[in-house]
């Protein structure tokens, strides 16, 4: 019912309705996509094995997976490829590649879900379902995605859905330490992708920019002293309290994160007994925005007034880098990738679903998935949501089991879009 009614509103808007804002955007997403008898069968194939895909997804949740030891879970998605008469490969780092080739002359399409977790080994993975649900560490970051993927390539190739382009399904490793998988496999296969599109993230969003996440370990360093002797001696202590205190006062401009900017001293470490100065003592920073150009002025103000406070208390500094995910870009200027058909393709393909986007802009221009390996290249890219849930990087970790049909069909339809039906409409 909900698809009938955002039917009959996307036609009544789209060769008639005033230009709005939503309109401008050239889409490759027609409802008549979603009517193709092989497109048809794909979203069917979703709605009657939907029980076996959410077994699928308990199964994916309670294989350990933490980043840099995602193999076990590896495995399972190859094994899965396989069967499905995928192209499998796995290279070296241990993303799971599976290969659909097209008939010729499409664009070639990546679809990357990552396999890593944030919760170390021994985490009590054991998911229970209860009111809709399903509760366990890592079920909605991002296993949620890894069985919709598996899911929507299932049900593509069961349907014997037609393409121009290659679609390329993968299950990438390292994303929560830094996006390393991505940004690996994708330098390992340059000008290969046409088009990116990451599953992470809640039911809903689009996002088609790349957060910029500097991580950095503030460390100052001198000779110590015993408190007898201390008086007047440099003091790595007081030189990281000074300088916690000065990168607070650093203007920000106005406006909300991350089109501004937010960073976070988190961690603070240093000392070893009571009775003396600090040999070392050092904090980390988490410093985050869209903006290219704002991130660099405000990493660089940040160790400037930690240079300042080392110099001023006589010690040492030195900054070591945790992590630099790159940003890429403002809204302004970001405009042209907005205008990429991509992203409107994935704004109407949700639309079509019944997923409402309320007053929020459809698609905005940040996002930390592994999309951002994709912006940062030039390469056009998205991040589009997986189900409802919450709590993601907890041990109270939940998501909405129903939600998952729109993440899965949401695949099947950007698939279609993107890659191209052969034949055409
Ligand atoms: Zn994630």
């Amino acid at each position: 019912m909900r698809i009938q009614i955002s039917i009959i509103v996307v036609l009544l808007i789209w060769p008639v309705g005033p230009m709005t804002a939503q309109t401008d955007y050239p889409t490759k997403f027609s409802p008549q996509l979603a009517q193709l008898p092989a497109v048809r069968d794909a979203l069917s194939y979703v709605e009657a094995n939907f029980e076996q895909q959410v077994s699928e997804w308990i199964r994916i949740t309670e294989i350990p997976a933490p980043s840099r030891q995602e193999d076990e879970r590896g495995e399972y998605v190859r094994g899965q490829m396989d069967e499905l008469g995928l192209e499998v490969t796995v290279d070296s780092m241990g993303n799971v590649i599976g290969r659909r080739p097209g008939t010729g002359g499409g664009p070639t399409i990546v679809f990357a879900a990552h396999m890593d977790t944030v919760h170390p080994r021994g985490t009590d993975l054991t998911v229970s379902r209860e009111s809709g649900r399903l509760h366990a560490p890592g079920v909605f970051d991002n296993s949620a995605s890894v069985a919709n993927m598996l899911a929507a390539a299932r049900a593509i190739q069961a349907a014997g859905l037609m393409l121009k382009g290659d679609v390329l399904f993968i299950g990438t490793v390292q994303e929560e330490i830094g996006i390393d998988g991505m940004s690996y496999w994708l330098d390992q296969n340059e000008g290969a992708v046409d088009m990116l599109v990451a599953l992470d993230g809640g039911l809903g969003s689009v996002q088609y920019g790349a957060l910029g996440i500097y991580w950095s370990s503030m460390q100052f360093s001198g000779q110590g002293s015993h408190t007898l002797s201390s008086r007047g001696r440099p003091h790595p202590a007081k030189a990281a309290a000074r300088c916690i205190l000065d990168i607070y006062q650093i203007p920000l401009p106005s406006g909300d994160a991350p089109a501004s900017a937010v960073y976070n001293v988190g961690i603070l470490r240093g000392g070893y007994v009571v009775n003396a100065i600090p040999q070392e003592v050092s904090f980390t920073v988490d410093l985050r925005t869209v903006d290219p150009i704002l991130i660099e002025e405000l990493d660089s103000l940040i160790v400037a007034a930690c240079e300042a406070a080392a110099r001023d208390e006589g010690v040492y500094f030195q900054r070591e880098w945790l992590s630099r995910t790159e940003a890429g870009g403002t809204a302004e200027q970001l405009a042209d990738r907005r205008a990429h058909p991509l992203v409107q393709t994935a704004v109407d393909v949700l639309r079509y679903l019944g997923y409402d986007f309320g007053s929020r802009p459809p698609a905005v221009a940040t996002g930390s998935t592994d999309a951002n390996a994709g912006v940062v290249r030039g390469i056009p890219a998205i991040s589009v949501g997986r189900s409802g849930g919450g709590d993601q990087h907890t041990l109270s970790e939940w998501a909405d089991i129903e939600s998952a049909r729109i993440g899965t069909k949401q695949i099947i339809l950007l698939t279609a879009a993107l890659a191209e039906v052969a034949g055409g409409i």
